[in-house]
């Protein structure tokens, strides 16, 4: 095992994050004591990590089974670019490639494989994995999404089910199972299907407190709320339709309205589907409108705003889908626009169901969407409440919570309408009942001459909308009740009737008209939004040049602190959150230059640099570590091949340790020649990025050099 000070600070290595998040740190501690594992995390809750970490410290090689191919390329580039040797193995690649790929992995180069399930179980595959096992050890096994291995989940795959058998080949290899979704049905088959042994299990809160939910009525006005609502918040955007027609004809309009969008659905050929989820993995384009065939597998972190433009099927996918949006933890924001003409429009399409159990259950899950999307109480309370989580309330952090509705008397509506129930002899719905007392001359109210009686049509200052809204109300509240044969009969209860005697009032939150308020910035808010945006471009661009996604170079978040932070040095931008070791070296000096351009427009002078600033200057226990290597006069490709890490990260640590003012013995490591001229420039341009520097000094300087002399020129002038 690699040896750390501690978890800490190999997470902050490897990933540049300063803690773990809930629950990562204990599960990782099991993984290191070789425990099976079951894992029950909402999307975004950090589940690679608990993987990923161990994989680095641990012997072995650490094989990930993932279902999708798009998944583990995702996953991989991002490893890459934190300098993490990972790989994947499927039926994108050639033979070729396969073999150059298994021959690194014999070589004990490789930390993580991640591998499809049909191809592990290969008869070719299992005895290259024997040899692996033999040469160099097998750290793990993770099985992500591993719900897939039971058929109670819903997203069964009969290739997960032979999984089993690996167990049964490599009895004392721990496993690791991840999944975002599981009852505790699935729960059980996990544990069974894959025979994990006694396995701690870790089940996170389904709670992500940093997205923010609202409903709002899909009124005439939608579209220009949702124009607005694109327009309004920052960053990427989906918005899901129910059909392909809606989602070309949305595409339209929004492009019409110069929103850079594009769709996404089943009718699109294959090579269009997948350009434009590229497109939009890499920000090249805003928003994607989409039917539900789009999301599943996509790794994105970065969406901000996902709209549900027409109604979800059920409660369950609403979750899965609302929670693409802020992955990485970011304020982000999941809004659904509701219609009564969508209820009908879903109401149809299960009508046509031909299995009367599969009518049921699909109404049932209709019902319970519009619960939520009618319900007045926190809109977190009735999410968790469905996956069987409680939760108390107050989230402020929804529409409900935040806006409460303003209550209204409505106690004689409630009278006429359950009186109406009654006349009615409780063996009508509710459309019915309202029918009535609006006075419709539907044929079903003339057959049971509904028309005679003294409840019809004394509603009429009210919509059906309005009746509605009621009668829902009064499910809610328990003052009415309907039966679930799927006719859905409003039936009376002794509460209705203390309605009816006025024993007891009724009132009704009422929606009032929202409007979109965002966290008011600050002036200085703003400000850091400017550099944001430089900073976005920046990233942008560094992305494109190695063709990956733009949050695989740095997230949103640490783009954000950035702009706060606006550090100055290099020790200072490694502190941030989300630069690890690797990406320090790669892009400080890029996003250094970038703020330094900024500031120097903005006209904002540094102030100079406070001499005693202790989170700076003392060292990392890892800078200490190459230190006292470097003490024993060992050079920088020997404690780098000892510590088992790049030069160029030691280089880093010993600049560091320099302008840490550790007696670091520079003329060790730069001929004192080099130093002078490398001294001299510094003293002409300043404290500038490193290619700037060597343009003036030319091809037989080093990166290197000029960087160990500038840390040395930074330590003096700052004194
Ligand atoms: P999941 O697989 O559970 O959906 P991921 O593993 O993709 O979630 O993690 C979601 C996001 O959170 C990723 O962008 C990841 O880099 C980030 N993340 C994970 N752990 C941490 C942490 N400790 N601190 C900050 N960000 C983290
Ligand atoms: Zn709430």
């Amino acid at each position: 095992m690699l040896q750390y000070p501690n978890l800490e600070q190999a997470l902050k290595y490897h990933f540049g994050y300063d803690r773990f998040r809930p629950g990562q740190r204990q599960i990782i501690e099991d993984a290191l004591q070789n425990r099976d594992l079951l894992i029950v995390m909402p999307t975004g809750g950090g589940k690679s990590l608990c993987f990923q970490l161990p994989a680095l410290i641990k012997k072995g090689l650490t094989v990930v089974v993932s279902p999708l191919i798009a998944l583990m390329q995702d996953q991989v580039e991002g490893l890459r670019n934190n300098n993490i040797n990972a790989t994947f193995l499927n039926s994108s690649l050639n033979p070729y490639k396969v073999r150059s790929r298994e021959e690194a992995i014999l070589s004990g180069k490789v930390r993580l494989l991640y591998v499809a399930p049909e191809r592990l179980l290969s008869e070719r595959f299992l005895p290259f994995l024997d040899l692996v096992k033999e040469k160099i050890g097998i750290a793990a096994f993770a099985i992500d999404e591993a719900h897939c291995v039971s058929e109670w989940g819903h997203d069964f795959r009969p290739e997960y089910r032979q999984m089993k058998s690996l167990r049964k080949r490599y009895p004392d290899v721990p496993t690791l199972a991840l999944t975002a979704t599981a009852t505790d049905r699935v729960r059980a088959d996990i544990i069974q299907q894959l025979g994990l042994k006694q396995p701690s299990i870790h089940i996170a809160s389904f709670n992500r407190q940093n997205l923010y939910y609202e409903v709002r009525s899909k009124t005439k006005s939608a579209y220009a709320e949702l124009l607005e609502l694109i327009r309004e918040n920052e960053g990427s955007a989906i918005i899901y339709c129910l059909t392909r027609k809606k989602v070309d004809e949305l595409t339209f309009k929004l492009q019409n309205d110069k929103i850079s969008a594009l769709s996404y659905h089943a009718g699109l050929s294959d090579e269009e589907r997948s350009s434009n989820q590229t497109r939009f993995i890499r920000d090249d384009v805003r928003v994607m409108v989409a039917t539900i065939a789009f999301g599943m597998g996509i790794n994105k972190p970065d969406v901000r705003l996902v709209i549900h433009f027409d109604l979800p099927r059920n409660l369950e996918s609403y979750y899965q889908e609302s929670g693409r949006a802020g992955r990485d933890s970011e304020p982000s924001r999941c809004t659904l626009f509701f219609s009564f003409s969508d209820i009908k429009t879903i109401e149809w399409s299960i009508d046509q169901k031909t299995d009367p159990q599969e009518q049921l259950i699909a109404k049932q899950q209709l019902r319970q969407v519009i619960d939520y999307a009618q319900g007045t109480v926190c809109r977190r309370t009735i999410q968790l409440g469905y996956f069987g989580e409680r939760f108390d309330g107050n989230c402020a952090n929804c529409d409900n919570c935040r806006y409460p509705k303003p209550m209204q008397d409505w106690t004689i509506e409630a009278m006429k309408f359950l009186s109406c129930v009654a006349r009615c002899k409780e063996r009508f719905g509710m459309l019915h009942i309202i029918d009535v007392l609006r006075g419709a001359k539907s044929q079903k109210i003339i057959q049971n001459e509904h028309d005679q009686l003294s409840t019809y049509g004394i509603g009429k200052d009210k919509s059906v909308d309005e009746w509605r809204m009621l009668a829902r109300s009064l499910l809610h509240q328990g003052l009415v009740e309907q039966t679930s044969d799927g006719y859905s009969v409003l039936k009376l209860n002794p509460l209705s009737w203390e309605v009816m005697r006025r024993q007891r009032t009724v009132s009704l939150a009422v929606p009032v008209a929202q409007k979109i308020t965002w966290e008011e910035g600050s002036e200085k808010a703003a400000e850091a939004e400017i550099l944001m945006q430089r900073l976005r471009s920046l990233r942008k661009q560094l992305a494109d040049e190695q063709s990956v996604p733009p949050y695989v170079v740095f997230q949103d978040s640490t783009l954000k602190v950035m702009a706060q932070v606006q550090p100055k040095t290099l020790t200072e931008f490694g502190k941030l959150s989300g630069v690890g070791s690797h990406k320090l070296s790669q892009y400080g000096d890029k996003f250094l230059t970038e703020i330094r351009a900024y500031r120097q427009e903005k006209g904002l002078i540094d102030p100079p640099q406070v001499k005693f600033t202790p989170s700076v200057s003392l060292p990392s226990d890892t800078e200490i570590v190459t230190f006292q290597l470097h003490k024993q006069g060992l050079s920088v490709n020997e404690i780098a091949k000892k510590r088992n890490i790049r030069p160029t990260t030691i280089i880093r640590h010993l600049t560091d340790l320099i302008e840490k003012n550790q007696p670091v013995d520079i003329n060790q490591l730069v001929p004192l020649e080099h130093q002078q001229k490398i001294w001299q420039v510094l003293e002409v341009l300043g404290d500038i990025s490193l290619t700037p520097i060597r343009e003036q000094l030319g091809e037989s300087y080093s990166f290197d050099e000029i960087r160990l002399v500038r840390g040395k020129w930074r330590r003096e002038n700052r004194k």
